[in-house]
């Protein structure tokens, strides 16, 4: 295929996607791209099975056109992640619906484990479904650490301590797929932008709160991975000068007082639930301590989210935490620091989004780097 013509076919296929359905003159009059052109690729497409058929639309001058939009069934991709509690693996259409998924423990840090695990799980997956090889778009690996993603390389990840292990050749040789790595914090605001809260915003920022804090940042729609794949430290951002001491070895920093083992931490030291289901319910229930824990942390985050906007002028930030943590007390303390904090606030609006966190979203957004990179391709499997 001419890159041309990949080109042509990568327009049509976003295009459709992101209005479906729609017809051949929309899909014209949008892409630009000349009538013929459009003719030539939506058969292509059709004829591979990629794209269905979808009613009759009257136009304006009440002639018929043929709606068009895409078959999510036509391959799967594969989404696996790495989190605090083990290797989450889902298996998705091409829209993103979650056909299957698994999680076991991670047995050992060893990068040739981990990849075992994966193709075990891979193989887990497809065996519910009966997944051909032809039918396979992709993998994705969400690992949290300095990623360079051009490489599938893990530059540097503490939580597992590797430093320059390259997981996509590993993962490629292992499965003979297209495979792609990514940060965790990353893959989600990947995955927020294809198919979840992230839609229709051209720059925002997840900032996931679970036992460590991180960011993935958009830029006029593209994923924005800094010179070194080392963007979105968001938790090391220093709050409080000599204030508790951080895993990254700081003091100070968001993550050492704003995280779920931080709140844990200090509940413990109040002689409160040291769980966090156990202390959202002490906060629910009228415990004025419990609910100054997640005051607390919320005040932080806002402050915190308010330099983040400073610096970046977005139009959203997506908070992703467990659900528990995204109670009324955290929520509120948040919204109002922040707002309290922030020069920009009477100027512009930015939206601030809640995305209660599970196992499977995180490798959602895994998946969605591959289903992203099929798109980019011209929705050809390999
Ligand atoms: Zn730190």
């Amino acid at each position: 295929m001419s890159s041309g013509t990949r080109s042509a076919l990568t327009t049509v296929l976003q295009t459709i996607r992101q209005h479906s359905p729609v017809s051949r003159a929309s899909l014209t009059r949008m892409t630009g791209l000349s009538p013929s052109v459009v003719s030539t690729s939506t058969k292509q497409l059709l004829e591979r099975g990629l794209l269905e058929e979808h009613g009759i639309h009257q136009d304006t001058l009440g002639r018929p056109q043929v709606l068009l939009k895409i078959n999510p069934s036509h391959a799967v991709a594969f989404g696996m992640a790495l989190t605090w509690s083990g290797l989450h693996a889902v298996m998705t259409d091409l829209e993103g619906t979650v056909l299957a998924s698994h999680a076991v423990p991670l047995v050992s840090d060893a990068p040739d484990q981990v990849i075992a695990q994966c193709v075990a799980e891979m193989a887990e997956l497809r065996k519910q479904h009966k997944v051909r090889n032809k039918d396979i778009a992709g993998v994705g690996l969400a690992l949290p650490g300095w990623i360079d993603s051009e490489t599938g390389t893990c530059l540097k990840s503490t939580v597992h301590g590797w430093n320059g292990v390259q997981f996509r050749p590993l993962l490629e040789d292992a499965l003979g797929y297209p495979a792609f790595v990514e940060n965790d914090a990353n893959a989600l605001a990947v995955g927020e932008k294809w198919f979840g809260l992230a839609k229709h915003y051209e720059n925002y920022a997840v900032v996931t709160l679970v036992d460590g804090i991180g960011a993935g940042i958009y830029t006029y729609n593209q994923l924005y991975r800094g010179s070194r794949g080392a963007t979105g430290e968001f938790g090391h951002i220093n709050i409080a000068i000599d204030g508790p001491a951080c895993t990254c070895g700081k003091r100070g920093c968001l993550e050492a007082l704003a995280s779920i083992p931080a709140l844990l931490q200090q509940a413990a030291a109040a002689g409160l639930p040291a769980d966090l289901p156990g202390l959202t319910a002490a906060a629910v229930s009228g415990d004025p301590k419990a609910q100054a824990v997640f005051e607390t942390a919320g005040r932080y985050i806002g402050y915190a989210l308010s330099t983040l906007n400073h610096i970046l002028d977005l139009q959203a930030i997506i908070i992703t935490a467990p659900a528990d943590y995204l109670n009324p007390y955290l929520k509120e303390a948040l919204e109002v620091s922040y707002r309290d904090n922030s020069v920009l606030f009477a100027d512009t609006r930015m939206d601030i989004l809640y995305q209660e966190e599970d196992s499977d979203i995180w490798a959602l957004g895994a998946a969605s780097l591959a289903i992203q990179a099929f798109y980019e391709r011209g929705g050809v499997i390999r």
